[in-house]
């Protein structure tokens, strides 16, 4: 089944990250805050094993990444060198009836106008004469103007132009600004690479698409450092890497598409561009993208502190600032990608494999509706559920409870004993959880216990002291 198929719709989706504790709204008590957002705790667990995933494959698995941890506000003359301070900007469009304000690339695109052949904002967003506002009607569309995204603050207590500092709209930054002390302590040679996962903020125009665009996210960015002339190959490497990484997560091959850059889209400073792209309902959207980015961003951070960003290669004797390939990753497209392919809505029968239920409408007679997150056991928030068939059979419950704290050890679980075994199955599905025990009768007698699976729904009878062995194994 398709991605397209399944997923019913955004609303039913978010309705189920609301009411499992996948994600709520930011400040929902007060209302909400537009682009913010909070992830429960199933949540904050998907989250979790993303970023374990990424900083497993991408760090422990390698030899040739370290990994740095910096602080979300830097000196502001690094938002300077970096470019963002002069051009982090998106155009934007206002209207004057409404008060509302739009991207000016995703106003045309909504209106169906085509940018004018232009480097300058003003010409190449220039609105039509008595264009109306989508939203309103109203023919007042303001100019486009350019509007940085970088949230400032001031840092100490005067708040003046010399305190003036930004949240990192990205993490990559600061990975280029202690390129340096990273190569002194590391012990590592080029080509190698600098990971780091954490937070950034963009005062995005219109952040929209549930959690797709946010203000506030978290990046994971990897730059990879390398002797100029190696660009192309290692850009290679790391789309072909990246998108195998994609699949290790469950992401089916046919719904992660590469879109390439072509010469004209490219930054001056980069020699290949390719992002990486799911296909949510809303449309095949970034989910990273992967830049060949030259000795750029170095070189700048050479010019502006006056620090030297070279490297040398004493087995060759050569010296060179080093090109980089950066593949920057977002954990929560890639947590909503997982949760749109995971979220399947079905109809069981009595015996037989279940079907996807029809948008809108009741389970015909003999089946019952069952909604499912497929995800993999990799990123799954809870691996296993683990049951006593009756609650008030002390023996039932001590032994379920005994076997829970085994396995907890090794994944996180979850101990369930209300209600009949069918609603807890159930419930286990719909949060995603890929294996569920049950205690009963027999295991009193003979130590098995049934084993479920939640895709096939298929359970199994196997002796406890083999269930480790058998969950690992299932888990991939
Ligand atoms: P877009 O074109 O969608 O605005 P971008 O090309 O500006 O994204 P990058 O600057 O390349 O994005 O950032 C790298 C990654 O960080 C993106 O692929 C995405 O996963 C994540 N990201 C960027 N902006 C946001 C946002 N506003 N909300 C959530 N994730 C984001």
């Amino acid at each position: 089944m398709s991605t397209a198929e399944s997923i019913l719709s955004m609303e039913h989706l978010a309705s189920l990250c609301k009411r499992r504790g996948f994600i709520f709204q930011s400040s929902e008590i007060y209302g909400g805050i537009n682009g913010f957002w909070d992830y429960g705790p199933l949540g904050c667990e998907l989250k979790r094993n993303i970023r374990d995933a990424w900083w497993q494959d991408m760090v422990r698995d390698r030899e040739d990444v370290v990994g740095l941890d910096c602080s979300i506000i830097m000196h502001p003359r690094i938002w300077e060198a970096s470019g963002h301070v002069g051009g982090f900007t998106d155009p934007m469009i206002d209207c004057r009836g409404c008060k509302k304000r739009f991207r000016a690339d995703q106003l045309f695109e909504e209106l169906g106008l085509k940018p004018a052949e232009s480097t300058k904002v003003e010409e190449k967003f220039k609105v039509p004469e008595g264009t109306k506002c989508p939203a309103c009607g109203s023919k007042e569309l303001t100019e486009p103007r350019a509007f940085n995204l970088m949230f400032k603050t001031f840092v100490g207590p005067l708040q003046d132009e010399s305190s003036v500092a930004y949240l990192r709209p990205e993490t990559s930054q600061g990975i280029f600004a202690q390129f340096g002390n990273v190569l002194a302590t590391s012990r590592q040679k080029v080509p190698f690479g600098i990971a780091q996962i954490g937070k950034a903020f963009r005062n995005e125009i219109n952040p929209r698409n549930y959690t797709f665009r946010s203000r506030e996210f978290e990046q994971m960015e990897l730059e990879f450092f390398i002797k100029p002339g190696t660009d192309q190959e290692w850009h290679n490497y790391w789309v072909a890497e990246r998108i195998k990484w994609y699949q290790s997560i469950g992401l089916p091959k046919e719904s992660i598409t590469q879109y390439v850059y072509d010469k004209a889209e490219l930054a001056h400073y980069a020699s290949a561009c390719v992002d990486i792209m799911y296909a949510f309902p809303f449309g095949i959207q970034e989910l990273e993208g992967i830049a060949a980015r030259g000795n750029f961003d170095l070189s700048r951070h050479q010019e502006f502190s006056g620090k030297s960003m070279e490297y040398f290669n004493q087995e060759t004797n050569e010296k060179f600032i080093p090109h980089v390939v950066e593949p920057s990753a977002g954990v929560d497209r890639i947590a909503l990608a997982l949760l749109c392919n995971a979220y399947h809505e079905e109809w069981i029968p009595k015996d037989g494999p279940a079907i996807p239920a029809e948008p809108g409408k009741q389970p015909p007679e003999g089946f019952e509706a069952r909604t499912v997150m497929r995800f993999a056991p990799r990123v799954a928030p809870i691996k296993v559920a683990v049951f006593p068939l009756l609650k008030n059979k002390p023996e039932l419950v001590d032994k379920s409870r005994a076997l829970f704290n085994t396995l907890r050890r090794h994944w996180p679980c979850f101990y369930d004993q209300t209600g009949a075994i069918g609603r807890r199955y159930r419930r286990q599905d719909e949060i995603g959880t890929p294996f569920c025990v049950t205690v009963d009768f027999d295991t009193l007698q003979d130590n098995t216990v049934t084993l479920r699976e939640r895709d096939s729904m298929k359970q199994i009878r196997i002796p406890i002291d083999q269930l480790e062995t058998e969950l690992l194994a299932r888990m991939g």
